[in-house]
């Protein structure tokens, strides 16, 4: 029987050495069940980092694939094709932008995002400039210009030369943003809940602020919600519950529940910055992606899954405050917005979360010391409630120990 240490060992050999794996191999999922090769069953809190936001291989999900399958799976982009149209006008129903252009992954959507930024600002406006903003903390992809964009050393480590035309200023602080804004800047890319950056909410009077310079300094104002998209947060799309309206947004991860896809919205205005020829994807859009993607977004409009994101989740935090109150000193903070938590320990989480994954919790470490929970938008409040019941025996030998 094929063991975790032989994948392990089979790796080693294969693949290059990008990933330190967790010390888990799943063999089978559905829902929010994950079961390993020995059959044992795990929860799962993490939805493949917020992308099967509908659960494991949902029944609905695997028809439509399955159909389309032997239909018509990849023309190019070189045909129209009825079913990027069909999805098309669904996603734009969900938001105020006029247009989108179809990838595959988050990091293409905001190479599109900032190619688009840059031309608008040079074709459109007839301006030579180019620099654009992001904040500290970002996560925006790994190609070299969201390397750039993100702006970590340690996601920049080893690749000079890095792209040039990014500028980040502090989080969190607007008088460094408007300082930061020059003849050359372009628009500001920000996340509403910085993810990797360890669910970090922009205040409210943040983010309005953000878009009220952008407005006031005639830049774009961009959003990266791929992660906080697609139901996530509690809305559609996080900047709705702020109602702002970005210029630009970016999407990907839940879009095809595990599908590869990525999408960049645009206001029509904005979306003049691209003409016949400006950019591209072979694989964007195909067919089976956007059949899939299509289903995903009427499952999450019929089933209320924004709703009940927001109801659940809020509970959730609720109670995990409650947990923090029952026994001091154990939790800083809980944060999050609908279904995208971080629970901040008082100390470095590696010894629980090592605990909580043997007891079957699949979730993230972040940051040394926020477990960050990103469980299906249908995860069962029974799910959630024996993650409590573990979390709580753990703090307290924690406590008992110190
Ligand atoms: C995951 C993520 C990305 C990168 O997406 P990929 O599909 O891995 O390229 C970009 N921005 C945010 C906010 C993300 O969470």
């Amino acid at each position: 029987m094929t063991s975790f240490t032989q994948l392990k060992e089979r790796e080693e050999a294969l693949l290059c050495r990008t990933y330190g794996r967790y010390p888990l191999a799943v063999k089978t999922a559905q829902g929010s069940v994950l079961t390993d090769f020995d059959g044992r069953e795990h929860i799962d809190l993490l939805s493949g980092i917020a992308v099967t936001n509908l659960g494991h291989c949902h029944p609905a999900l695997a028809d439509v694939m399955n159909e389309q399958a032997r239909k018509l799976v990849h023309l190019s982009n070189l045909f129209y094709q009825e079913e990027q149209l069909n999805l098309a006008e669904k996603l734009l129903a969900t938001a105020h932008f006029g247009k989108v252009f179809f990838c595959n992954s988050g990091a293409e959507a905001n190479e599109a995002a900032i190619k688009l930024a840059r031309r608008y600002a040079q074709r459109v406006k007839g301006r030579d400039a180019g620099t654009v903003i992001t904040l500290t903390g970002a996560f925006h992809g790994r190609t070299l210009a969201t390397v750039a964009a993100t702006g970590q050393e340690k996601f920049q480590d080893g690749f000079a030369p890095i792209p040039q035309g990014f500028r980040q200023v502090e989080w969190g602080n607007l008088d460094a943003l408007e300082a930061a804004i020059g003849d050359d800047t372009v628009a500001v890319l920000a996340e509403i809940v910085q993810g990797e950056g360890g669910i970090r909410p922009m205040p409210v009077e943040y983010a309005q602020g953000i878009q009220d310079i952008c407005r006031k300094k005639g830049i774009l104002f961009m959003v990266d919600e791929v992660q906080t998209g697609m139901c996530r947060t509690g809305r559609f799309w996080a900047h709705q519950h702020y109602g702002l309206q970005p210029d630009v947004m970016t999407s990907a991860k839940a879009l095809a529940n595990g599908l590869p896809m990525g999408a960049m919205f645009a206001t029509d205005d904005v979306a003049r910055g691209f003409e016949l020829g400006s950019h591209a994807t072979t694989f964007g859009a195909g067919a089976l992606v956007s059949v899939v993607a299509e289903k995903v977004v009427d499952i999450m409009l019929q089933e209320q899954l924004a709703e009940r994101a927001q109801r659940v989740g809020a509970a959730f935090m609720e109670d995990v405050r409650k947990l923090g109150e029952r026994i001091p000193g154990t939790i800083e903070e809980v944060r999050g917005l609908g279904l995208m938590i971080g629970i901040v320990l008082t100390f470095p989480g590696k010894a629980v979360w090592d605990e909580l994954l043997r007891r079957g919790f699949v979730l993230n470490l972040t940051q040394d010391r926020v477990l960050r929970l990103l469980p299906a938008l249908n995860v069962s409040e029974e799910h959630l409630a024996a993650f409590l019941n573990t979390l709580e025996e753990l703090l307290k030998e924690h406590a008992a120990a110190e």
